[in-house]
């Protein structure tokens, strides 16, 4: 089990700023830092840090198809993955990772074994199913005839 205690000084003060379930880029975290300490890491350091707690495990990254690669605090070694709305940008974070069976059914299957894998799902949350459902009742023909001539 990794521990912070063998940790550089900046990995520990860029965990300290981070908080769980919270999505956040390595610029987002270098200015976090900045406005509790003008000394505290530059930039590059930060890059070069998230990659060290990466390695350890200590953050996981996600991709939600930004430019700009997002980071999470995650309890060491494990990881989670997220269901994103198209509508509003919910990010909702689930449980646990869901793969552990497929990742079974992968090796008996194809003896394919997984050494990483990716996976944010994207869709409508239940909150925007509503909103469209109920306050938009838009057909294609609808938006058709309201289309200015
Ligand atoms: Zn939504
Ligand atoms: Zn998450
Ligand atoms: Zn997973």
């Amino acid at each position: 089990m990794e521990t912070r205690s063998k940790l550089p000084r900046s990995c520990k003060i860029i965990l300290k700023v981070m908080k769980s379930q919270e999505l956040l880029t390595a610029h987002d975290i270098f200015s976090r830092m900045r406005a509790g300490n003008p000394k505290s890491p530059g930039l590059s350091t930060t890059y070069r840090s998230m990659e060290i707690l990466l390695k350890e495990g200590f953050v996981q990254s996600v991709d939600l198809g930004d430019t700009q690669k997002l980071y999470e605090l995650v309890c060491p070694g494990e990881h989670h993955h997220h269901l994103v709305c198209d509508g509003c940008g919910l990010q909702i974070h689930m449980e646990e990772c869901a793969l552990d069976d497929f990742r079974q059914t992968l090796v008996e299957t194809y003896g394919f074994c997984v050494s990483l894998h990716r996976l944010e799902i994207f869709g409508t949350c239940e909150n925007c199913t509503r909103f469209t459902d109920s306050d938009f009742p838009v057909t294609a023909d609808d938006a058709k005839n309201k289309l200015p001539s």
